[in-house]
């Protein structure tokens, strides 16, 4: 099985290096830049099979950078960040980021975090044969990770995508802020809400015709979401 290869755009070249050597230990192929429009010119953008985002570059800040990797790559994007604030980690989840880490993190951490957001994120390989999930015209095939909508295919982020599966298991039921935080990331993030909010509201602006009138994600007010009535 071929490496899965790491795009690390971070301009501490201490950090930069410590990271590479880590992950290159672990298996993982890493290909590192230190500015947005190094990684932003790759022609290999689209290949990468994760994206490890300093938070300030610079040519810009990540959170910035994000719209812009979007366009060109669906790879779980991990943002590193000097700061703590809880605001900051916020607008690092509305911006899109998967995940985030505080420096001075473990690098134990570090892979783990890549590792579940990996698992995330799937191979085909991994997710042969399992049968397509339908909800009126809303289609997710799990072992292409394809998802079309009237036939037309939308482009989801892993996070987008995973949401999406697990109110696609469960059409009508109804699941809570924190349930769909912990299915999502694996682990429990208290006191996240908002940042779940804001991966919906762009599933929303992706497979919704009228997204202040929802046909598909429907929220239940004062407890979270679900599909469908
Ligand atoms: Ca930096």
């Amino acid at each position: 099985m071929n490496a899965k290869q790491i795009l690390l755009i971070e301009d501490e070249s201490g950090i930069a290096q410590m990271i590479r050597v880590q992950l290159q230990l672990v298996g993982f192929s890493v290909h590192a830049v230190e500015e947005a429009q190094a990684a932003l010119s790759l022609p290999q953008l689209s290949e990468f099979d994760l994206i490890i985002l300093d938070w300030m570059l610079p040519d810009g800040n990540g959170p910035d950078l994000i719209p812009q990797l979007r366009q060109r790559s669906n790879a779980p994007i991990l943002m590193l960040t000097a700061r703590s604030e809880i605001v900051d980690k916020l607008i690092g989840f509305e911006s899109g980021a998967d995940d985030y880490l505080t420096k001075p993190f473990d690098m134990m951490e570090l892979i783990a975090r890549i590792k579940a957001l990996l698992r995330r994120s799937g191979s085909a390989v991994q997710r042969a044969k399992i049968p397509a999930l339908r909800f009126r015209e809303l289609v997710l095939e799990p072992d292409t990770r394809r998802v079309t909508i009237a036939g037309d295919e939308v482009e989801l982020t892993p996070t987008e995508f995973k949401i999406l599966e697990i109110f696609l298991q469960a059409p009508g039921s109804v699941f809570s802020r924190d349930k769909l935080i912990e299915l999502v990331m694996g682990y429990e993030y208290e006191g996240y809400g908002r940042t779940l909010d804001s991966h919906i509201a762009r599933l929303r602006g992706k497979i919704e015709l009228d997204i202040k009138s929802p046909e598909y994600i429907k929220t239940v007010f004062g407890v979270g979401y679900k599909l469908g009535d």
